[in-house]
C-alpha cells in the first residue's frame, strides 16, 4: 500500500481515482453522491498494526465506536477479533447488531443512566469505565438490584500538564472526565467494598489527535504506579486501559507509527502481568475513507472562485466545526489550467465550507473526492436543512458493499406530526 494520498488503498490511474480496486466514478455512478466510501483493506491494516505491535502479551484492542459506527464497519472490525468501546447504550446495540462480542466491549461516557446500565449488564460487557463516584454508587445500586456483579475501572485523569506538551495539538480532557488521581484510591477501596461490584481495571483517556506519544508515556507511568499503590492494598486489576486518541495524517502532520507509539509503552508494561486495553477510534477508520462528492456548479468571482458541491457541513462537520483540512482530490484528472477554490455545500450559512483555497482543475459535474473522511464523518453528520444522509459502501477488492443506503426525505420526517 504505497499510494501518495494519506489514505493508503487510494491511486490514480485511468480509470481516475480509485479506492482498492474499485474506481470512485463507478460507486458515484451506482449509489450516487455524496457518499462515504471505506477501505476494507485498510481498517484492517490499521487494526492489524496494532494487532501486530501487541503480538506475544496479553491485550485488547477496543474500536472507538463514535470515530464511525456504521454496523458494516463494526462487523469487519468483530471479525478481525477486537473489541469495542462505546459511550452509549446506542453504540452498544450496534456493536451486538453488527456481530460484535459482549464480552469485549468496555463502557466510557460520564453520563451513563439507569437504562444503559441495565442493558449492559444484560448484555454482559467486559467493563464500565466509570468515571464518577456518584456513578459507582448508582452501578452498585443497578446491578445490586439485578442480582449481577458489575466489572469496573475507574477512568483516572492523570493530569498529564498539556503545557510540558506544546505539540498536543488538541489538549487534554477538561476535568469534566475521570476521577482525580487523589481521589482514586478512596474509590478503589469503595468499589472493593460493594458486593456487587468486581474491581477489574483501571483506564485513562488524555485527548484525541495526539501527533506524540510522550504524554500518553507519561499517564501511563502515572497510572502504574497508582495500580501498584493498589496491589499493596490488596486491591488488585486485570487490565490496564489506555484509551485511544493516536494521530493521523491529514495534510502533513507526522504521527507515530502504531509500533512506534507503543513500543514505550510495551516497555513499561514488560513483565507486567495485567492486559492492555486501548481504545482507539480515529487511527483505525480516519485514514480508511473519503467522502465522495460531485460539483454542482462553479462560480467564478473576483475575489474567490467557488465550487459548490453535493457535499455539506450537515455530511462533513470537521471543516466547518474545527476549521479541520481534508485533501480534496479530484476522481477524473483534467489538463491544466487549475484554479483556486472555495469549495463549499449547498447549505444556507457562510460557514458552510469543506475546503478552503484548493487548486483543482475541474468543471462542472466533476467528482472530488474528500480524503480522511473515515472517521467522525459520517457518526457526525446530521440532517440539517432537511437534507438526507449520506449512503456508506465498503470496498473489498473490486467489490463494493452498500453497507448504508441514502436515507429518502420521508424517513426524515416520519415520526412527525402536523396539528391536528
Ligand atoms: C473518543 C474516545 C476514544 C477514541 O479517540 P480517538 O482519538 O478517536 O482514538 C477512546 N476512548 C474514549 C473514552 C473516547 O472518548
Amino acid at each position: 500500500m504505497n499510494s501518495p494520498f494519506p489514505v493508503p488503498t487510494l491511486s490514480q490511474g485511468p480509470a481516475g481515482l480509485s479506492l482498492e480496486d474499485v474506481p470512485l466514478a463507478a460507486i458515484a455512478q451506482a449509489h450516487g453522491t455524496p457518499t462515504y466510501v471505506y477501505s476494507l483493506a485498510a481498517l484492517s491494516a490499521a487494526y492489524n498494526a496494532y494487532r501486530d505491535a501487541l503480538a506475544g502479551r496479553p491485550a485488547l484492542v477496543c474500536y472507538a465506536v463514535k470515530a464511525n459506527s456504521n454496523l458494516g464497519v463494526l462487523s469487519a472490525f468483530a471479525r478481525l477479533g477486537a473489541g469495542f468501546d462505546i459511550v452509549s447504550g446506542g453504540e452498544l446495540a450496534r456493536v451486538l447488531a453488527a456481530g460484535g462480542d459482549a464480552g469485549k466491549v468496555v463502557f466510557s461516557g460520564v453520563g451513563k443512566s439507569v437504562a444503559e446500565m441495565r442493558q449492559a449488564l444484560d448484555a454482559g460487557i467486559r467493563c464500565f469505565n466509570v468515571e464518577s463516584a456518584a456513578e459507582l454508587e448508582r452501578l452498585a445500586e443497578v446491578a445490586g438490584a439485578m442480582g449481577k456483579i458489575a466489572p469496573i475501572a475507574l477512568r483516572v485523569n492523570p493530569d498529564v500538564d498539556p503545557k510540558t506538551h506544546p505539540y498536543i495539538s488538541t489538549g487534554l480532557r477538561s476535568n469534566k472526565f475521570g476521577v482525580a488521581f487523589d481521589e482514586a484510591l478512596a474509590l478503589y477501596r469503595r468499589a472493593a467494598a460493594l458486593p456487587s461490584l468486581r474491581v477489574a481495571g483501571i483506564g485513562c483517556h488524555i485527548g484525541s489527535q495526539l501527533l506524540d506519544g510522550a504524554p500518553v508515556v507519561e499517564a501511563a507511568e502515572k497510572v502504574l504506579d497508582l495500580v501498584d499503590r493498589l496491589a499493596a492494598e490488596g486491591i488488585v486489576l486485570d487490565h490496564i486501559d489506555l484509551g485511544g486518541g493516536l494521530g493521523i495524517r491529514y495534510r502533513d502532520e507526522t504521527p507515530p507509527a502504531v509500533a512506534d507509539y507503543l513500543a514505550p509503552l510495551l516497555a513499561l508494561l514488560a513483565g507486567r502481568r495485567e492486559e492492555l486495553l486501548l481504545e482507539p477510534g480515529r487511527s483505525l477508520v480516519g485514514n480508511a475513507g473519503v467522502l465522495l462528492t460531485r460539483i454542482e456548479y462553479l462560480k467564478p468571482g473576483v475575489e474567490k472562485n467557488f465550487a459548490v458541491v453535493d457535499a455539506a457541513m450537515n455530511d462533513l462537520a470537521r471543516p466547518a466545526l474545527y476549521d479541520a483540512w481534508h485533501e480534496v482530490v479530484a476522481v477524473a484528472q483534467r489538463p491544466a489550467p487549475a484554479r483556486r477554490y472555495e469549495i463549499v455545500g449547498p447549505i444556507c450559512e457562510s460557514g458552510d465550507f469543506l475546503a478552503h483555497d484548493r487548486e483543482l482543475a475541474v468543471e462542472p459535474g466533476d467528482l472530488l473526492a474528500l480524503l480522511s473522511a473515515g472517521a467522525y464523518g459520517m457518526a457526525m453528520s446530521s440532517n440539517y436543512n432537511t437534507r438526507t444522509r449520506a449512503a456508506e459502501v465498503i470496498v473489498d477488492g473490486a467489490r463494493s458493499h452498500l453497507v448504508r443506503a441514502r436515507e429518502n426525505v420521508e424517513q426524515l420526517f416520519a415520526a412527525e406530526r402536523p396539528l391536528g
